[in-house]
């Protein structure tokens, strides 16, 4: 048994929230012990580009990389990637990891992430039936993108769509389906629903949307599907977007609350003192939406990790940003900010047909939430109003001749 580390942060997961929080410790003052345990043989990457430039080839592993080298050992971190926590042992303080070794923790960090949702039917574990989620599985897929080949993508949410972008960009016959009546029907309005369809569609992929995968087709390999409503679609390979479950087993052995995540406070931490959980795997109380959340989305983790930070430096500060995320697909720079569930009012502001365009989301004439595409600069303004809660009328918001940011003074409401 090796207990060669002196106690300090442990943090498990070593991934977007676990790398930038050994960053933001040190940022922070933190001087004692800090171990980064990782499942995966990379340094903590970023996922973005999964499904974006790397796939595409156009970015290199390196490039994912949020940090070098040599940052982690002069921040004197102790980095152990390739090797998985096995279990957490609360009563004596430590985690034990899958070559046997113990180590110590005073803080514990749980930033272990999720994993993608697979299929459950027979032929799902064909090889030519892939996945977006880590680095390996880039690596397996990016091959498998050859001109003509027939791509059938499952999910027309965000990692479906920027997928069906990168195969039309390598010349693949794409189509994608979708069982819900729209695309993205779960993080945005119908409006924008039908503009990505739209988009999609203009640029060369099929889209089915109201049917499910019924069937998976083929020997060794898959090589047709069967929808729920009885079509037929043959397939060279079929790549799998339908969301990601977070990694709460460790939480969950060690009997800390889960529930949709591991559940923490808004200062990261879980009902053990010691314990802490940041990123994806964490559904926390978030102070600006006056209710609990469980985000996945790089700025989250970002600043989850700035929170925890901070708190084990004795410098609590609750976690209360807006939640905001990005994605890109072809030349179309979507951002959006808030969360836009309970919505009363959809303004547009700019014209869908140009692709330069935002919609804002109002409730009881309050902003929100608000998605511009292709719009950097009105989205920095926008995510200022969502987060002062500020007030705009639909007109003021369509009017182009109004700049956006004469109403981001607006008063609050009391
Ligand atoms: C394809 C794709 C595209 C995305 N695009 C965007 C985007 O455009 N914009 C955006 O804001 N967000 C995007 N996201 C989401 C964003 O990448 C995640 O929200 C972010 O990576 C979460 O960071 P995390 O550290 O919580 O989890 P992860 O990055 O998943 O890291 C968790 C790490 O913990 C490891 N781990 C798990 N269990 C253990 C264990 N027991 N022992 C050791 N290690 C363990 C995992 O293997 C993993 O390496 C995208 C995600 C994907 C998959």
């Amino acid at each position: 048994m090796n207990t060669s580390v002196a106690a300090g942060v442990v943090i498990v997961g070593a991934g977007q929230a676990g790398g930038d929080l050994c960053g933001a410790l040190r940022a922070q003052g933190y001087t004692g012990a800090i171990t980064l345990i990782g499942d995966e043989p990379y340094p903590p990457y970023r996922r973005p580009p999964l499904s974006k430039a790397f796939l595409s080839g156009e970015a290199t592993l390196e490039s994912l990389y949020l940090r070098s080298a040599e940052t982690y050992a002069r921040q004197q971190i102790d980095c152990r990637f390739g090797i998985g926590v096995e279990r957490i042992e609360r009563k004596s303080s430590s985690v034990r990891l899958y070559d046997g070794s113990v180590v110590p923790y005073q803080h514990l960090v749980l930033a272990t992430g999720g994993r993608a949702r697979r299929l459950s039917l027979p032929g799902a574990n064909h090889p030519n039936v892939h996945y977006i989620r880590n680095i390996e599985d880039i690596l397996k897929l990016k091959e498998q993108l050859l001109p003509g080949r027939r791509l059938l993508i499952v999910g027309g949410g965000y990692v479906g769509l920027e997928a069906a972008c990168i195969g039309i960009k390598k010349g693949l016959d794409v189509t994608l389906i979708e069982s819900l009546d729209r695309l993205l029907a779960r993080v945005t309005a119908p409006e924008l629903s039908a503009f990505y369809e739209k988009a999609h569609r203009a640029r060369g992929v099929k889209i089915v949307t109201g049917a499910g995968l019924h069937e998976l087709q083929g020997d060794a390999l898959v090589d047709a599907v069967v929808l729920s409503d009885g079509r037929r679609l043959d397939a060279d390979l079929i790549i799998v977007g339908i969301g990601m479950i977070p990694n709460t087993e460790l939480a969950d052995a060690a009997q800390l609350k889960v529930q949709n995540g591991i559940v923490v406070d808004a200062f990261t931490r879980t009902e053990d003192p010691a314990i802490y959980a940041i990123g994806d795997c964490c559904n926390h109380e978030n102070v600006f939406l006056g209710r609990r959340v469980r985000l996945e989305s790089v700025p989250n983790a970002a600043e989850q990790a700035r929170v925890c930070a901070a708190v084990i430096c004795g410098k609590p500060q609750p976690y209360g940003a807006v939640p905001w995320f990005w994605s890109d697909q072809y030349d179309l720079k979507l951002q959006m900010v808030g969360l836009s569930e309970g919505y009363d009012e959809l303004v547009i502001r700019g014209d869908q047909d140009n692709e330069s365009f935002s919609a804002f989301y109002l409730r009881k004439g309050i902003l929100i939430a608000a998605d511009a595409v292709n719009r950097p600069q009105e989205f920095i303004v926008a995510k200022r109003m969502v987060t002062d809660r500020a007030q705009a009328t639909a007109a003021q918001l369509r009017d182009e001749a109004t700049p956006l940011k004469t109403l981001a003074g607006l008063p609050k409401p009391v």
